[in-house]
């Protein structure tokens, strides 16, 4: 069931959190992957825990907001059968906190940065029997998280984007879903809490624990698991939708 062997897989963000589960669990279920990263030290250590547990892993530094950079590593990887669009990073703020250059910033990663990789992908995708496409929304996309307006906006895009992509490659075969975490405990949430609120972590993680009906957070283990369904030919007729992984948070 969902074995991944025979075939090639590119994970944005694989060096941390959910990009580092995801990718750990595909090459255990067989995939050959290469790990798309900002920080070559970060990739580096999810390699070697592929490698450790007897998988195939590679790694390529890269900006996923830099389209030059972006073409000529998808081209120097030739076959792609998976494409994980994972690289994100936050911003905290209302419309009123939000400068043009944060805006700019949350999208070019967020937005530039998935459209830049599926832009390279595709070509490659064309040519695999059972090409699919995986993107990283959020809830904040769904919901319009608190004090997150250029985050929510930029997850909103990824989900109008998903939706855009499944419909003009079905013809392809090209199937593309997205997912929607709720907070999954990874580093990007813990370097949320550090910067703003120093000295109070634990009784914030609590709180932001709480806060999900489940009462607890994600664990990125947990995505990387909805992900290698959405991922197999197991899941050969699900496409255009976005998967909620939540504990309850949008509708409880
Ligand atoms: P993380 O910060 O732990 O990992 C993100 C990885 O992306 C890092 O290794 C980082 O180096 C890499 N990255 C950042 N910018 C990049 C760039 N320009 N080019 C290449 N790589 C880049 O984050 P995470 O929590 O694992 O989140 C992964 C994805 O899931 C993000 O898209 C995030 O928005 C989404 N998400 C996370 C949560 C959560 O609570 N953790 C919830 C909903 C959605």
């Amino acid at each position: 069931m969902f074995s991944l062997k025979g075939k090639s897989a590119i994970i944005t963000g694989g060096g941390s959190g959910i990009g580092r589960a995801i990718s750990v669990l595909f090459a255990k279920q067989g995939a050959l992957v290469h790990i798309i990263e900002l920080n070559a030290e970060a990739a580096a250590q999810t390699i070697d825990e592929i490698s450790k547990a007897g998988g195939n892993a590679i790694g390529y530094s890269c900006d996923v907001s830099n389209q030059a950079q972006v073409i000529d590593i998808f081209n120097k990887i030739g076959n792609i059968d998976i494409l994980v669009n994972n690289a994100g990073i936050a911003h905290v703020g209302k419309l009123e906190t939000t400068s043009e250059d944060d805006f700019t910033k949350i999208f070019n990663v967020n937005v530039k940065g998935a459209y830049n990789c599926l832009y390279a992908a595709i070509p490659a995708l064309k040519k695999s029997s059972a090409p699919v496409i995986l993107n990283m929304a959020s809830i904040a996309a769904l919901v319009g998280i608190t004090d997150r307006f250029a985050y929510s906006m930029s997850k909103g895009a990824i989900y109008a984007m998903t939706l855009s992509v499944a419909r003009d490659y079905m013809a392809d075969g090209i199937r593309c879903n997205s997912i929607s975490p709720a907070r999954v405990h990874t580093p990007f949430v813990d370097g949320f809490i550090a910067k703003n609120y120093a000295g109070q972590e634990e009784a914030i993680f609590e709180k932001l624990s709480k806060s999900q009906p489940i009462g607890r957070m994600g664990k990125p283990e947990e995505v990387a698991s909805l992900a290698l369904y959405l991922c197999s030919d197991e899941a050969g007729f699900v496409t255009g939708n976005d998967y909620p992984l939540d504990g309850g948070f949008v509708k409880l």
